[in-house]
């Protein structure tokens, strides 16, 4: 089975052609960094008009990427939520009118289970043979918009199940945030991951504190990391430079990712479960990779990480969680939805506050 994905609920237009089997035959991704970079974080409304542009030449390029015309392909998936109402409209009315004129089934893809399956995915040669986890792991989803934890049973909607996610910001968004603060773009994540890998973080460990790290909670809270930082840059009149920024940047990252790498092996050991699958954008993190294979290797857990490509935001995943969804016999119509939120089932709250 061939399936075309097709992915628009952030800044991202991306389009792709993958096998059941995970086996990506093409994969197109036109960020719109640049439209938003400006405004230091994505603005929707230039989000929808980019994507407007870009959705019918992306999803072109992905088939003929594949050799394939429209009527080729076994299936449309696309993502339907979480997103913004009108970048997640763009890909659901190309996906529709593809649906419509070649008669070819429409499938609905969550985009956070889009990044839980995107370690199945086998781009070319080199990931053939990549070692994939078995049912059921531990997925840590950290993104932009989330960061959350997930025993996944099956992959499917139904068999998966929130453990504990982020109380107010997600992890990318306070690397985002962070970054803003220090005057180093949109967006901030890999221009932090670069700075931290030159600096020293035990040199400004006592600028940004541990969030959560103690308590047997399985839930996160970032928003704190950024103001500790945001009170450094106040405190100092001006961002630091050179190689108190990258001090700096070192700090604050470890201070994210021992975290997430804490509470992510609490989960594996409260579930039972020695298999850890990392996913979402943050999960390209050199410090969190590295980090994660040092705890998962001394806890005697199996760690699976996506390769660059397939954390970040893609068709790839979307078209390889619709095609699970087509194979299992499911499909949506034509009255099919966005919405703003995930469908998986939430146990933390946002805005809840510290107790
Ligand atoms: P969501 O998936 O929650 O809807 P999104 O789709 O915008 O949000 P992704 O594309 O999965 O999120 O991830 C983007 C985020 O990943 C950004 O916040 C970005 O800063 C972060 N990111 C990307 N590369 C790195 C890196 N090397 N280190 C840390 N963060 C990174
Ligand atoms: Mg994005
Ligand atoms: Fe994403």
């Amino acid at each position: 089975m061939r399936v075309l994905g097709i992915e628009t609920s952030c800044d991202e237009t991306a389009a792709a052609v993958v096998t059941e089997e995970g086996v990506v035959l093409s994969d197109v991704v036109r960020s719109q960094v640049e439209a938003h970079a400006p405004y230091g974080g994505v603005v929707p409304e230039i989000a929808s008009r980019d994507h407007a542009r870009a959705i019918v030449p992306v999803i072109r390029e992905a088939l003929a990427r594949a050799e394939m015309k429209p009527g080729d392909v076994d299936g449309i998936a696309v993502t339907s939520r979480p997103g913004l109402l009108g970048a997640l409209l763009v890909g659901l009315s190309a996906a529709k009118g593809l649906s419509f004129t070649t008669g070819k089934p429409l499938v609905g893809v969550d985009h956070l289970v889009g990044h839980l399956l995107a370690v199945f995915l086998r781009r070319g040669e080199a990931e053939a043979a990549a070692p994939v986890p078995s049912y059921p792991f531990i997925a840590l989803l950290a993104s932009g918009g989330h960061t959350a934890l997930y025993r996944v049973d099956a992959p499917r909607l139904s068999s998966i199940r929130e453990l504990g996610a982020t109380r107010d910001d997600a992890a990318g968004e306070a690397f985002d945030k962070t970054a803003k603060l220090l005057g180093l773009g949109y967006p901030g994540g890999p221009v932090v991951d670069r700075l931290a890998a030159t600096g020293d973080a035990s040199r400004a460990k006592d600028v940004v504190p541990r969030p959560l790290a103690h308590r047997e909670s399985l839930e996160f809270s970032f928003s704190g990391v950024k103001s500790a930082v945001m009170r450094h840059v106040a405190t100092l009149g001006k961002a630091p430079e050179g190689q108190a920024l990258a001090d700096l940047c070192a700090a604050f990252q470890a201070s994210v990712v021992g975290t997430l790498v804490d509470k992510a092996v609490r989960a594996a050991k409260v579930e039972g479960v020695p298999r850890i699958v990392l996913a979402g954008g943050v999960a390209a993190n050199r410090g969190l990779r590295a980090r994660m294979a040092e705890a998962c290797a001394r806890q005697k857990i199996a760690l699976f990480v996506p390769s660059f490509a397939s954390c970040t935001d893609n068709a790839a995943m979307i078209a390889y969680a619709g095609a699970l969804r087509l194979a299992a016999g499911e499909a949506d119509d034509l009255a099919l939805e966005p919405s703003t939120k995930t469908a998986l089932p939430r146990v933390t709250r946002k805005g809840a506050g510290l107790r």
